[in-house]
């Protein structure tokens, strides 16, 4: 058999649980999967990320209709796709990520050449007394839900956990129009008013110390991911945080131009 006569290579595959408790299985990924990820028209409306996974990943049901509508991969609650990303990573390279940037202390701006171990960022999702192994790792969702409930001042209060389409949204907000409760807007939270849920639109009613609580609790049950590296330079010592998501060799390893 040579080259051109396979359609599609297949290679690899696996079996995840994600952070809200879905599972998935994940397919190494080919030249065309590639070209979703670093479609550059996609990457404007963040669109990339969505049309990967749903092309990567598959259903964990029986029968043949396994895979994700582009639709169900957007109302993925955002830590899913990002784990599920982080994940197909891992399955495509190896737990290995070696890359090399700029001191970002201006004054000594010397190179750095940094390797890190993916698996820092990941655990056992399915141990249900799963905690996070560093502040960096990948956190669960208290409840495979898609609204969290809780009292707070003697009120009722839901709010729907983040997806990717409403992180979208968020994205498109001017920056002059977002604030501090954007998050909380975005995610729809409504207090129980006589029976009915009300959907909080401004926050007037609440001191800035009582808004504070509030975020956190969101926070709580609907936490987000920080796949932060940190990195000491050997040169000047300084101490700087890279964005996992933000570093080409993630996706592109030994690519950097
Ligand atoms: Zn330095």
């Amino acid at each position: 058999m040579n080259l051109f006569d396979k359609i599609a290579y297949s290679g690899k595959t696996k079996i995840i649980t994600l952070p809200s408790g879905l599972k998935v299985e994940i397919r190494e990924a080919n030249g065309a999967d590639e070209e979703l990820l670093s479609n550059n028209s996609a990457a404007l409306n963040g669109m990339n990320l969505v049309n990967y996974i749903a092309s990567v990943c598959k259903k964990t049901i029986e029968g043949p209709d396994k895979n994700f509508l582009i639709e169900e991969v957007l109302s993925f609650k955002v830590l899913d796709l990002y784990y599920a990303t982080l994940q197909s990573r891992m399955l495509n390279f190896g737990n290995l990520l070696e890359f090399k940037d700029i001191c970002q202390n201006a004054q000594c701006a010397k190179e750095l050449e940094i390797t890190h171990d993916l698996e820092e960022f990941c655990g056992n999702l399915e141990d249900p007394n799963y905690k996070p192994k560093n502040e960096y790792a990948i956190k669960k969702y208290p409840t495979s839900d898609t609204h969290s409930v809780f009292t707070w001042m003697g009120s009722e209060f839901r709010f729907k956990h983040l997806t990717r389409e409403m992180e979208m949204k968020t994205l498109n907000i001017p920056a002059t129009e977002s604030n501090k409760n954007t998050p909380l807007i975005a995610r729809e939270l409504e207090a129980k008013k006589d029976s009915e849920w009300v959907k909080l639109t401004f926050f007037s009613m609440f001191s800035a110390k009582q808004m504070a609580e509030l975020r956190r609790k969101v926070a709580e049950l609907d936490p987000l991911f920080a796949p932060y590296i940190e990195v000491i330079c050997p040169h000047c010592r300084t101490h700087q945080l890279f964005n996992l998501f933000n570093i080409r060799d993630f996706y592109y390893p030994g690519e950097s131009l």
